[in-house]
């Protein structure tokens, strides 16, 4: 990427951080606007050689960025079920205001926006693989639409903005994704299970196991992200591995790639959990170039490693 100045919401965050480290590493000037609520100030490089600018700010408000923009990307939100829940006034207001805030200083500064989106925007999908041609299986008062209802109208004020005001925009629905720099209180599946098998701990399975989800290493999706800014695409993309597997197989995996001795317990099926999710990455491919590279027994070694160092401080 030819250097820019990037201001992202969310930076602190798991992926975020991973792009702040990507886009400093390519000499672009980062601004970090995050409040910390469940993004980690340690995720972030300690100098980036005067070009990281980081702001405890909470993007719902009023936001001043002094200077041009090249882009904006608009990272911020709670993502994992757990963390949603816990927040959910602060997730439907980061996805709506805060939408809303860093729409408004892309337009004001003439920059390029991106969102943040995500599979969840499908709800419980009754087809399979996922295309961005489906329009979703929703239950818009359940415990989780605080972020897919949320998400969807992100989606919608984006789509507005690019309409009525010609912002150039861009909408990346990011399946689940993982690897180092996730917390291991994050509450989603991979590090749960990893720091569960780590500790000789009981690997919690919801359910009987037989949900799927595809999982997407963290490189794999900046890459894509990269992708999706640099090109002159506004419809939602799906970025996302489309390898798909049972949340028991998942757990076994895990087990005998930590070499541990853990068991599974088998836990009740949270509300609305979906059945299924694998993400259709025609459009990626054909418009982007782009498709995931790392299989998931290699980046989840990696992963592995990264908790292990994380556990033994
Ligand atoms: N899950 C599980 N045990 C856990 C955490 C999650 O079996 O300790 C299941 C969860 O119910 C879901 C899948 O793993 O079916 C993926 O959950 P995650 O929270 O990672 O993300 P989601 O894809 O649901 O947003």
């Amino acid at each position: 990427m030819k250097a820019v100045r990037i201001v992202i919401t969310g930076g602190a965050g798991f992926i975020g951080s991973h792009l702040v480290r990507r886009w400093l590493n390519e000499k672009n000037e980062i601004i970090v606007v995050d409040n910390f609520i469940t993004g980690r100030p340690e995720n972030l490089p300690a100098a980036g050689n005067g070009r990281l600018t980081v702001m405890r700010y909470d993007c719902c408000n009023f936001l001043y960025i002094d200077g041009h923009v090249d882009y904006v990307a608009h990272f911020a939100s709670p993502a994992s079920p757990v963390d949603y829940m816990r927040h959910p006034i602060e997730t439907l207001l980061v996805n709506s205001l805060g939408t809303w805030r860093t729409l408004g200083l892309a337009r004001a500064k003439g920059a390029k926006y991106i969102l943040a989106s995500t599979s969840e925007v499908y709800g419980d999908p009754l087809v399979s693989p996922q295309s961005e041609y489906y329009w979703g299986n929703v239950n818009p008062v359940g415990v989780r639409s605080v972020y897919d209802e949320a998400k969807r109208f992100a989606e919608a004020l984006v789509m507005a903005y690019h309409r009525q005001h010609g912002l150039s925009t861009r909408i990346a629905r990011i399946f689940n994704t993982y690897g180092p720099g996730m917390r291991p209180d994050d509450g989603r599946v991979i590090p749960t299970f990893i720091c569960q098998a780590l500790r000789g701990e009981p690997l919690t399975v919801h359910g009987d196991g037989t949900q799927t989800r595809s999982f997407c290493y963290i490189d794999d999706l900046v890459d894509g992200i990269e992708k999706l800014m640099m090109a002159d695409v506004h419809e939602p993309i799906n970025l996302g591995n489309p390898n798909e597997v049972r949340i028991i197989d998942l757990a076994n995996l895990i087990i005998s790639l930590v070499g541990s001795k853990s068991k599974m317990v088998f836990k009740p099926l949270p509300e609305d959990d979906p059945k299924q999710r694998r993400p259709d990455i025609t459009k990626a491919k054909q418009l982007l170039g782009w498709e995931p590279k790392v299989p998931l027994e290699e980046g989840l070694k990696w992963t592995v490693d990264y908790f292990k160092r994380l556990l033994s401080l």
